[in-house]
């Protein structure tokens, strides 16, 4: 628009200045004629004389027009050329960016502020075209609006579009063209104004993001009779009212506001402290059931009293869905859990039950069998053959064997059966009682035991307790290097709330993919002729230490030792 202004004041000002030369020759020549006639007239009356006057007036005035034409004409010159000058200084100097664009779209003009918009400079800018600069996603609008131009159909142009800044970012600027046409009305190139308007640009997006998401939260403002004032759309998208719907309505009635605290202590914190935030129910217009997290403000008039509520609401209905589907979960699973663990303790019992009354029963044949074997042992032996003799103390063995091993089953399953007691206990007692008890065996294989000297009370059973540690202190006795005395060491230490109790060795230890097994009835890792035993000790062992709540488990490296720790409460 401005640039078409422009060309329309440079041909009226081409105009003017035309006027202007033909209006002073033309009366240069009226005054030249009418002041040189009368004057020659009223000074000479000859008419040869007058016509010779005439003839040198002729031709005196040829050369003067002629001067005054060219002082006229050079001083217009003059007057368009610091025109010019003032354009020129105008495109450089304008605090927008400026260009002159061929119709081809290469630049053949820019200027300062245009460079420093794009950031190149002049000569980068001169080889290159518009549609070098412009984004691809918006030439099209341009050139189209370019076409409209160069038909006449519009006079100007303006619009927005990305330019790329030479260090690859993307501008936004507010282009405006206009053409330049010559006196033959031919378009000869545009002349552009490009503003940089990427700060305003990226100022608005934000705000139209933050705008968006104001809109897409809940927000509605009722007043002190809970009449609603404000419902965006985020409040018509949540609960299916339009604003106009809503607008004037109670807003506990039309959403039938379920809270688990009454709405007026509610609005009375409200007002004490300025905000509240809490859960709430709502009815949406098709019934369906709305959990929101709501914060709620109240506004001050300027006489500083309340008088509107604004609640800012979060759907969290399918959150508050998931919890619940959750709780329900565990609830099914911790009824299954349970009802496991009652099939499998009743399991449990009745296998208890079912080895206790086979090891029972087991042992009258048994003492039957060896008492037989015996007497025919003692009494019968000498009618008996060399091979006779072999097969009668195999009997014999196996048969003491096969009761050690009733014996231990039954140790095993009357713990099940067992009513364990917590009382305190303390372990100096138990160590007393378990070295006393083993002190044949210590003597045997000159072993030495430290106990040490700070072991506490525990909370349990002395008899459970004695089997334990005589179990753990025996096996350490039992699994001795051949060539090394055994030494046992008893160390105690506190550990969150329980007391660790260690029984250490230095004996053969155990390989680390056996030190779990070897908890379990009849899991040994040694035949009876390398070391003696049933099997069942440390089965004891971990039965008795879970009756009393406490946990048992071993460290050890082949060859390097064991260390068996008890955890326990203490007393
Ligand atoms: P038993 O000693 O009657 O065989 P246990 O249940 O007491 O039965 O032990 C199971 C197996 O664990 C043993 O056969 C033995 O191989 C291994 N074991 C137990 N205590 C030790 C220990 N202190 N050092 C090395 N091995 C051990």
């Amino acid at each position: 628009m401005k640039e078409t202004e422009t060309g329309q004041h440079s041909k009226q000002a081409e105009r003017h200045s035309a006027v202007k030369i033909a209006g002073a020759y033309a009366l240069f020549s009226t005054l030249w004629i009418y002041i040189s006639d009368w004057f020659s007239a009223s000074l000479i009356s000859d008419p040869h004389i007058l016509t010779c006057i005439q003839d040198i007036k002729g031709w005196a005035f040829v050369p003067a027009s002629s001067a005054l034409l060219y002082i006229l004409v050079h001083r217009e010159e003059r007057a368009g050329e610091s025109a010019k000058a003032l354009q020129g200084a105008f495109f450089e100097q304008v605090a927008v960016g400026m260009a002159q664009v061929g119709l081809d779209g290469r630049l053949l003009r820019v200027n300062e502020k245009l460079c420093a918009i794009i950031g190149y400079n002049q000569d980068e800018l001169l080889r290159r075209t518009f549609q070098d600069l412009t984004h691809p996603d918006d030439v099209e609008a341009h050139l189209a609006y370019v076409r409209q131009l160069l038909a006449g159909e519009i006079q100007t142009y303006s619009m927005e579009n990305r330019y790329f800044h030479k260090n690859g970012a993307t501008l936004w600027v507010n282009l405006t063209v206009a053409p330049v046409r010559d006196t033959t009305g031919r378009t000869r190139y545009l002349i552009c104004v490009i503003e940089d308007i990427t700060g305003r640009k990226g100022e608005q997006d934000l705000l139209r993001e933050q705008a968006a998401q104001l809109d897409m939260a809940q927000i509605l403002v009722h007043d002190m009779d809970g009449r609603i004032v404000h419902w965006n759309r985020g409040a018509e998208h949540l609960y299916g009212y339009t604003a106009s719907e809503a607008l004037g309505r109670n807003i506990h009635e039309l959403l039938h506001t379920q809270c688990s605290r009454p709405l007026s202590e509610i609005e009375a914190q409200v007002f004490e402290s300025g905000q509240w935030e809490g859960e709430l129910t709502h009815t949406a217009r098709n019934r369906r059931r709305v959990v929101v997290a709501s914060l709620w403000f109240a506004y001050q008039n300027p006489a500083g009293r309340p008088d509107l509520l604004i609640q800012v609401n979060n759907d969290i209905t399918a959150m508050k869905l998931a919890e619940e589907e959750i709780r329900q979960l565990n609830l099914r699973l911790e009824k299954r859990v349970t009802e496991r663990t009652a099939q499998l303790q009743s399991a449990n019992q009745e296998l208890e039950a079912f080895s206790y009354s086979v090891s029972h029963d087991l042992r009258a044949p048994l003492r039957a069998i060896s008492g037989f074997a015996q007497i025919l042992a003692n009494r019968h032996r000498e009618a008996l053959n060399e091979e006779g003799r072999r097969y009668m103390d195999n009997i014999v063995l196996a048969s003491e064997r096969m009761g050690e091993l009733i014996d231990d089953l039954l140790a095993y399953s009357r713990l099940g059966r067992k009513a364990v007691s917590h009382r305190p206990v303390g372990l100096h007692e138990v160590f007393s009682f378990v070295t006393g008890d083993l002190a044949a065996r210590v003597a045997e294989s000159g072993a030495t035991i430290t106990i040490a000297q700070d072991l506490p009370s525990v909370s349990g059973d002395p008899t459970l307790l004695q089997q334990i540690f005589a179990n753990l202190v025996g096996n350490a006795l039992i699994y001795r290097k051949p060539d090394i005395s055994p030494h046992v060491e008893v160390k105690c230490r506190a550990q969150d709330d329980y007391v660790i109790i260690s029984v250490a060795d230095n004996g053969i230890g155990i390989e680390e993919e056996y030190q779990k097994k070897i908890f379990n009835v009849f899991q040994r890792l040694h035949s009876e002729d390398e070391y003696p035993g049933t099997g069942i000790g440390l089965a004891i062992v971990k039965k008795s230490v879970e009756m009393l709540g406490g946990e048992v488990w071993v460290e050890s490296k082949l060859g390097k030792g064991s260390t068996f720790f008890v955890r326990l409460r203490p007393a």
